[in-house]
Protein backbone atom coordinates (compact mmCIF):
# COMPACT_ATOMS: atom_id res chain seq x y z
CA UNK A 1 0.00 0.00 0.00
CA UNK A 2 1.12 3.69 -0.67
CA UNK A 3 2.01 5.61 2.37
CA UNK A 4 0.18 9.19 2.09
CA UNK A 5 2.53 12.01 1.33
CA UNK A 6 2.37 14.91 3.67
CA UNK A 7 4.25 18.56 2.57
CA UNK A 8 7.27 19.83 4.88
CA UNK A 9 5.47 23.37 3.85
CA UNK A 10 2.22 22.03 4.94
CA UNK A 11 3.29 19.72 7.83
CA UNK A 12 2.85 22.64 10.49
CA UNK A 13 -0.77 23.51 9.68
CA UNK A 14 -3.14 22.82 12.37
CA UNK A 15 -4.10 19.19 12.41
CA UNK A 16 -7.69 20.02 11.06
CA UNK A 17 -6.29 21.49 8.17
CA UNK A 18 -3.65 18.19 7.11
CA UNK A 19 -6.22 16.03 8.04
CA UNK A 20 -8.97 17.95 5.62
CA UNK A 21 -6.14 17.29 2.86
CA UNK A 22 -5.93 13.92 3.43
CA UNK A 23 -9.40 13.12 3.33
CA UNK A 24 -9.72 15.38 0.00
CA UNK A 25 -12.03 17.96 1.01
CA UNK A 26 -12.15 20.72 -1.63
CA UNK A 27 -8.97 23.61 -0.85
CA UNK A 28 -10.22 27.32 -1.46
CA UNK A 29 -9.22 27.99 -5.04
CA UNK A 30 -6.65 30.90 -5.30
CA UNK A 31 -8.28 34.14 -6.65
CA UNK A 32 -6.83 35.82 -9.14
CA UNK A 33 -5.41 38.62 -6.94
CA UNK A 34 -3.58 35.77 -4.72
CA UNK A 35 -2.19 34.55 -7.48
CA UNK A 36 -0.79 36.92 -8.58
CA UNK A 37 0.67 37.74 -4.71
CA UNK A 38 2.26 34.35 -5.26
CA UNK A 39 3.84 35.06 -8.30
CA UNK A 40 5.15 38.22 -6.99
CA UNK A 41 6.40 36.32 -3.88
CA UNK A 42 8.64 34.09 -5.95
CA UNK A 43 9.82 36.64 -7.60
CA UNK A 44 10.79 38.27 -4.44
CA UNK A 45 12.94 34.98 -3.52
CA UNK A 46 14.58 35.06 -6.73
CA UNK A 47 15.61 38.84 -5.62
CA UNK A 48 16.45 37.56 -2.20
CA UNK A 49 18.77 35.41 -3.51
CA UNK A 50 20.65 37.67 -5.52
CA UNK A 51 20.86 39.72 -2.94
CA UNK A 52 22.56 36.54 -0.69
CA UNK A 53 24.95 35.90 -4.16
CA UNK A 54 25.60 40.19 -3.82
CA UNK A 55 27.07 39.30 -0.22
CA UNK A 56 29.70 37.01 -1.55
CA UNK A 57 27.05 33.44 -0.52
CA UNK A 58 27.67 30.63 -3.37
CA UNK A 59 23.81 29.90 -3.78
CA UNK A 60 22.82 26.76 -6.65
CA UNK A 61 19.21 26.63 -7.59
CA UNK A 62 17.44 23.50 -7.62
CA UNK A 63 15.00 24.55 -10.28
CA UNK A 64 12.07 23.09 -11.67
CA UNK A 65 11.23 19.79 -9.98
CA UNK A 66 9.49 17.40 -12.85
CA UNK A 67 8.12 14.92 -10.30
CA UNK A 68 6.09 17.69 -8.72
CA UNK A 69 5.63 20.79 -10.88
CA UNK A 70 7.68 23.12 -8.23
CA UNK A 71 10.38 24.96 -7.54
CA UNK A 72 13.59 24.37 -5.79
CA UNK A 73 15.57 21.03 -4.60
CA UNK A 74 13.46 17.68 -3.87
CA UNK A 75 13.54 15.94 -0.84
CA UNK A 76 11.55 13.67 0.88
CA UNK A 77 12.18 11.78 4.41
CA UNK A 78 10.18 8.27 4.34
CA UNK A 79 8.80 7.48 7.74
CA UNK A 80 7.60 4.11 8.75
CA UNK A 81 3.33 5.38 8.30
CA UNK A 82 4.16 8.34 5.59
CA UNK A 83 6.78 10.30 3.24
CA UNK A 84 7.23 13.86 3.89
CA UNK A 85 8.36 15.85 0.65
CA UNK A 86 9.89 19.31 0.53
CA UNK A 87 11.39 21.86 -2.14
CA UNK A 88 14.46 23.86 -0.67
CA UNK A 89 14.45 27.09 -2.10
CA UNK A 90 18.18 26.50 -2.69
CA UNK A 91 21.33 25.51 -1.32
CA UNK A 92 24.75 27.54 -0.19
CA UNK A 93 28.10 25.78 -0.66
CA UNK A 94 30.17 26.61 2.54
CA UNK A 95 33.87 25.30 2.68
CA UNK A 96 32.85 22.55 0.24
CA UNK A 97 29.49 21.62 2.08
CA UNK A 98 25.95 22.25 1.57
CA UNK A 99 23.51 23.36 3.47
CA UNK A 100 20.04 24.28 2.78
CA UNK A 101 18.80 27.24 2.34
CA UNK A 102 14.98 28.62 3.10
CA UNK A 103 13.96 32.29 1.36
CA UNK A 104 10.52 34.01 2.53
CA UNK A 105 9.75 37.63 1.33
CA UNK A 106 7.11 39.20 3.78
CA UNK A 107 5.23 42.60 3.63
CA UNK A 108 6.44 45.34 5.80
CA UNK A 109 4.08 44.20 8.52
CA UNK A 110 5.43 40.16 8.87
CA UNK A 111 8.48 41.55 8.09
CA UNK A 112 8.12 43.24 11.15
CA UNK A 113 6.86 40.84 13.29
CA UNK A 114 9.53 38.28 12.20
CA UNK A 115 11.83 40.53 13.25
CA UNK A 116 10.70 41.06 16.91
CA UNK A 117 9.42 37.82 17.46
CA UNK A 118 11.15 35.43 14.80
CA UNK A 119 9.06 32.27 14.37
CA UNK A 120 6.79 32.34 17.32
CA UNK A 121 4.11 33.91 14.97
CA UNK A 122 4.85 31.45 12.29
CA UNK A 123 5.09 27.70 13.77
CA UNK A 124 4.09 26.60 10.24
CA UNK A 125 7.68 28.20 9.02
CA UNK A 126 9.84 26.59 11.56
CA UNK A 127 8.19 22.96 11.30
CA UNK A 128 8.76 23.44 7.23
CA UNK A 129 12.33 24.68 8.16
CA UNK A 130 12.94 21.15 11.06
CA UNK A 131 11.93 19.06 7.70
CA UNK A 132 14.56 20.53 5.77
CA UNK A 133 17.36 20.53 7.75
CA UNK A 134 16.35 17.10 8.51
CA UNK A 135 16.08 15.93 5.31
CA UNK A 136 20.09 17.50 4.36
CA UNK A 137 21.33 16.17 8.14
CA UNK A 138 22.84 20.04 8.26
CA UNK A 139 22.02 23.33 10.09
CA UNK A 140 19.70 25.70 7.47
CA UNK A 141 20.26 29.25 6.94
CA UNK A 142 17.41 31.44 6.69
CA UNK A 143 16.57 35.12 4.57
CA UNK A 144 13.71 37.01 5.72
CA UNK A 145 13.16 39.78 2.98
CA UNK A 146 10.96 42.67 3.13
CA UNK A 147 8.83 42.91 0.04
CA UNK A 148 8.76 46.50 0.56
CA UNK A 149 11.98 47.75 1.42
CA UNK A 150 13.92 44.60 0.72
CA UNK A 151 15.54 44.77 4.35
CA UNK A 152 17.25 41.67 5.06
CA UNK A 153 16.75 39.57 8.10
CA UNK A 154 19.87 36.73 8.08
CA UNK A 155 20.03 33.85 10.48
CA UNK A 156 21.67 30.75 11.11
CA UNK A 157 19.28 27.68 12.37
CA UNK A 158 20.18 24.90 14.68
CA UNK A 159 23.95 25.13 14.31
CA UNK A 160 24.39 22.71 17.41
CA UNK A 161 28.23 22.32 16.60
CA UNK A 162 28.80 25.57 15.80
CA UNK A 163 29.84 24.87 12.06
CA UNK A 164 28.95 28.32 10.43
CA UNK A 165 30.35 31.61 11.10
CA UNK A 166 29.02 33.91 8.37
CA UNK A 167 29.12 38.33 8.99
CA UNK A 168 25.98 39.46 9.78
CA UNK A 169 24.12 36.56 10.41
CA UNK A 170 22.39 35.47 13.90
CA UNK A 171 22.53 32.65 15.03
CA UNK A 172 18.82 31.14 16.39
CA UNK A 173 17.50 27.82 17.76
CA UNK A 174 14.36 26.11 17.37
CA UNK A 175 12.01 25.57 20.15
CA UNK A 176 10.65 22.50 17.90
CA UNK A 177 12.05 18.69 17.52
CA UNK A 178 11.35 16.78 14.24
CA UNK A 179 10.30 13.76 16.87
CA UNK A 180 7.40 16.50 17.63
CA UNK A 181 6.58 16.43 13.93
CA UNK A 182 6.08 13.05 13.37
CA UNK A 183 4.14 12.83 16.37
CA UNK A 184 1.55 15.00 15.34
CA UNK A 185 1.22 13.26 11.90
CA UNK A 186 0.72 10.38 13.67
CA UNK A 187 -1.85 11.67 15.16
CA UNK A 188 -3.03 13.15 11.97
CA UNK A 189 -3.13 9.30 10.67
CA UNK A 190 -5.61 8.42 13.27
CA UNK A 191 -7.98 10.85 12.16
CA UNK A 192 -7.66 10.32 8.25
CA UNK A 193 -8.16 6.44 9.32
CA UNK A 194 -11.37 7.27 10.85
CA UNK A 195 -12.39 9.97 8.40
CA UNK A 196 -12.82 12.75 11.09
CA UNK A 197 -12.33 16.30 11.26
CA UNK A 198 -10.33 17.43 14.35
CA UNK A 199 -11.45 20.12 16.95
CA UNK A 200 -10.29 23.70 15.36
CA UNK A 201 -7.78 25.48 16.49
CA UNK A 202 -7.94 29.52 15.52
CA UNK A 203 -4.51 30.76 14.59
CA UNK A 204 -2.80 33.49 12.40
CA UNK A 205 -2.66 30.89 9.79
CA UNK A 206 -6.53 30.72 9.67
CA UNK A 207 -6.28 33.64 7.55
CA UNK A 208 -5.36 31.75 4.82
CA UNK A 209 -6.37 28.62 5.33
CA UNK A 210 -7.11 26.69 2.15
CA UNK A 211 -10.09 24.98 4.01
CA UNK A 212 -11.36 27.73 6.26
CA UNK A 213 -14.59 27.30 5.30
CA UNK A 214 -15.26 24.22 6.96
CA UNK A 215 -15.07 26.11 10.39
CA UNK A 216 -16.38 29.05 12.25
CA UNK A 217 -14.01 31.11 11.42
CA UNK A 218 -14.40 30.77 7.64
CA UNK A 219 -17.76 31.31 8.08
CA UNK A 220 -18.55 33.24 11.67
CA UNK A 221 -19.18 36.36 9.21
CA UNK A 222 -20.99 35.14 6.06
CA UNK A 223 -24.82 36.15 6.10
CA UNK A 224 -26.41 32.82 6.43
CA UNK A 225 -29.56 32.67 4.32
CA UNK A 226 -32.24 29.75 5.09
CA UNK A 227 -34.48 30.01 1.96
CA UNK A 228 -36.24 26.78 1.62
CA UNK A 229 -35.17 26.95 -2.20
CA UNK A 230 -31.63 27.17 -1.36
CA UNK A 231 -31.59 24.47 0.92
CA UNK A 232 -33.34 22.07 -1.57
CA UNK A 233 -30.72 23.28 -3.90
CA UNK A 234 -27.74 22.88 -1.73
CA UNK A 235 -28.99 19.44 -0.96
CA UNK A 236 -29.41 18.52 -4.90
CA UNK A 237 -26.06 19.46 -5.03
CA UNK A 238 -24.22 16.95 -2.75
CA UNK A 239 -26.69 14.64 -3.66
CA UNK A 240 -25.33 15.22 -7.64
CA UNK A 241 -21.89 15.38 -6.38
CA UNK A 242 -21.99 12.06 -4.48
CA UNK A 243 -23.83 10.41 -8.03
CA UNK A 244 -20.58 11.69 -10.08
CA UNK A 245 -18.42 10.86 -8.00
CA UNK A 246 -19.98 7.24 -7.47
CA UNK A 247 -20.29 6.86 -11.03
CA UNK A 248 -16.44 8.28 -11.54
CA UNK A 249 -14.97 5.66 -8.87
CA UNK A 250 -17.61 2.50 -10.52
CA UNK A 251 -15.65 3.92 -14.52
CA UNK A 252 -12.38 3.50 -12.53
CA UNK A 253 -13.30 0.03 -11.81
CA UNK A 254 -14.19 -0.87 -14.58
CA UNK A 255 -11.34 0.66 -16.59
CA UNK A 256 -8.97 -1.52 -14.29
CA UNK A 257 -10.99 -4.56 -14.98
CA UNK A 258 -10.71 -4.10 -18.43
CA UNK A 259 -7.43 -2.82 -19.21
CA UNK A 260 -6.22 -5.55 -17.62
CA UNK A 261 -7.64 -7.60 -20.03
CA UNK A 262 -6.23 -6.03 -22.89
CA UNK A 263 -2.75 -6.46 -21.43
CA UNK A 264 -2.79 -9.36 -20.59
CA UNK A 265 -4.61 -10.76 -23.70
CA UNK A 266 -2.11 -8.02 -25.74
CA UNK A 267 -5.51 -7.12 -27.69
CA UNK A 268 -5.58 -3.88 -28.48
CA UNK A 269 -9.15 -3.63 -30.48
CA UNK A 270 -12.04 -5.87 -29.74
CA UNK A 271 -15.38 -5.46 -28.44
CA UNK A 272 -17.35 -6.76 -25.16
CA UNK A 273 -20.78 -7.99 -26.73
CA UNK A 274 -23.08 -5.24 -27.99
CA UNK A 275 -22.25 -3.27 -25.11
CA UNK A 276 -18.70 -1.12 -25.83
CA UNK A 277 -15.95 -1.44 -28.33
CA UNK A 278 -12.69 -1.28 -27.06
CA UNK A 279 -9.49 0.43 -28.63
CA UNK A 280 -5.90 -0.07 -26.12
CA UNK A 281 -3.02 1.74 -27.26
CA UNK A 282 -0.48 0.91 -24.38
CA UNK A 283 1.24 3.15 -22.41
CA UNK A 284 1.98 6.50 -23.77
CA UNK A 285 2.26 9.83 -22.37
CA UNK A 286 1.57 13.14 -24.26
CA UNK A 287 3.42 16.62 -23.90
CA UNK A 288 1.69 19.36 -22.37
CA UNK A 289 2.36 23.19 -21.67
CA UNK A 290 3.89 23.68 -17.85
CA UNK A 291 2.08 27.06 -17.99
CA UNK A 292 3.38 27.70 -14.24
CA UNK A 293 7.13 27.59 -15.11
CA UNK A 294 6.21 29.52 -18.43
CA UNK A 295 4.60 32.04 -16.62
CA UNK A 296 7.71 32.74 -14.47
CA UNK A 297 10.38 32.33 -16.33
CA UNK A 298 8.93 33.60 -19.66
CA UNK A 299 6.47 36.13 -18.90
CA UNK A 300 7.13 38.04 -21.94
CA UNK A 301 5.84 35.36 -24.05
CA UNK A 302 3.02 33.90 -21.51
CA UNK A 303 1.39 37.40 -22.31
CA UNK A 304 1.65 36.86 -26.31
CA UNK A 305 0.00 33.73 -26.24
CA UNK A 306 -2.90 34.13 -23.24
CA UNK A 307 -6.25 34.55 -24.49
CA UNK A 308 -9.26 35.55 -22.31
CA UNK A 309 -12.27 33.09 -22.22
CA UNK A 310 -15.98 34.04 -22.74
CA UNK A 311 -16.67 35.78 -19.35
CA UNK A 312 -18.85 32.87 -16.96
CA UNK A 313 -20.21 33.14 -13.94
CA UNK A 314 -18.02 32.46 -11.26
CA UNK A 315 -19.74 30.45 -8.57
CA UNK A 316 -17.83 28.11 -6.05
CA UNK A 317 -19.77 25.78 -3.82
CA UNK A 318 -18.05 23.93 -1.23
CA UNK A 319 -19.94 21.34 0.78
CA UNK A 320 -19.53 20.36 4.41
CA UNK A 321 -19.02 16.79 5.13
CA UNK A 322 -21.38 15.29 6.87
CA UNK A 323 -23.49 18.64 6.74
S1 LIG B 1 -9.47 27.70 9.39
FE1 LIG B 1 -8.05 27.55 11.11
S2 LIG B 1 -8.95 26.01 12.47
FE2 LIG B 1 -9.91 25.76 10.45
S3 LIG B 1 -8.69 24.20 9.41
FE3 LIG B 1 -7.89 26.19 8.81
S4 LIG B 1 -6.22 26.64 10.22
FE4 LIG B 1 -7.45 24.97 11.13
Amino acid sequence: MNKPIYHMSGSGYCLRAIVAESLEYEPIKHTQAEETLLLHATRCENLAAMQMQDEGLEIIDGGHCDRCGRNGFHVEIEEDDFILVGHLDRKVIINGTEYPVEIKSLGRFRHLMFKKKLFEPFPEYATQEICYMRSQRKPGIYWVMSRDTGEPLKYIINDFGGELKIPGFTHIELDLTYNEIVSNLIVAQYYIQTKTLPDEVHSNGCKWCNYRYLCEIGNETLPEVGDLGLVQAANLYREGKDARDKAEDDMDRATASILKYAKESETSKFKITDIASVSYGGLVSRPRVDEARLKDERPDIYKQYIKMTKPFEDIRIYLKKGG
